[in-house]
């Protein structure tokens, strides 16, 4: 579901710096040879994650859901230099994709991609990140909240992608699947946290900014 008119987002395409010839590609070719391409972030919420992560200057990223890679990248580009993206997908069969367009962006120094259950790989990553972009499985994002919380700087930003759910969470009957129900609890309690600064926008599918005090 797109929330904005399509001459609106069309527009803002148009004005947004040009994907670079390796995003391009991995667009297309995820496209072209995996399945649920409409997983990865894309052209315009791609571009503002690298600014983001530009404006952050991070040392450290963690990253939740890697998919093809296509926002590991974006969000590795604003890293320090030396600075380390980690990156976690359950998924094994994406291994070898994501890490080709890697080393296509010139970037496999710095980004390293686990394999594995994220509940289980994050407490084996002993950093403490500046940002985290969480982007797996919807029915655990407050539980990677909770897992990663304690080890985000103060001062450190947590992403979470897709908390719109194509619009599902402002539905009025109660939500019967449990990612709807997952983000919507984890909406109310991320207003709730007075440890957190938070802004909800509305880009593509909502993205939950929030600010660890
Ligand atoms: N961040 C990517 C898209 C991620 S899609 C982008 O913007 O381009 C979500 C990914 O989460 C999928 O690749 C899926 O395999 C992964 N995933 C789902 N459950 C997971 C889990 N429990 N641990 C780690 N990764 C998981
Ligand atoms: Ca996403």
């Amino acid at each position: 579901m797109d929330f904005l008119p399509k001459e609106i987002n069309d527009y803002c395409v148009l004005y947004t710096q040009k994907e670079d010839e390796v995003l391009y590609q991995l667009h297309r070719e995820t496209h072209q040879k995996i399945l649920r391409p409409r997983m990865l972030s894309g052209h315009l919420q791609g571009q503002l994650l690298t600014f983001f992560s530009k404006m952050i200057e991070p040392e450290y990223i963690l990253e939740i859901g890697t998919y093809t890679g296509y926002s590991a990248i974006c969000l590795a580009r604003g890293l320090k230099s030396g600075g380390e993206l980690h990156t976690i997908d359950i998924n094994e069969e994406l291994e070898d994709f994501a890490c080709s367009f890697i080393r296509k962006a010139g970037l496999e120094d710095c980004i390293q991609m686990h394999i594995g259950n994220a509940l289980q790989v994050i407490p084996s990553l002993e950093k403490t990140w500046d940002l985290v972009f969480i982007d797996a499985d919807k029915e655990n994002y407050i539980n990677y909240y909770n897992a990663v919380f304690n080890s985000v700087k103060k001062g450190g930003f947590i992403i979470f992608d897709n908390v719109l759910w194509s619009g599902k969470v402002t539905q009025e009957v109660a939500p019967k699947d449990k990612e709807t129900k997952t983000l919507i609890d984890l909406a109310k309690l991320l207003q709730e946290d007075e440890r957190i600064e938070n802004v909800l926008l509305p880009v593509r599918d909502g993205l939950f900014m929030v600010r660890k005090k």
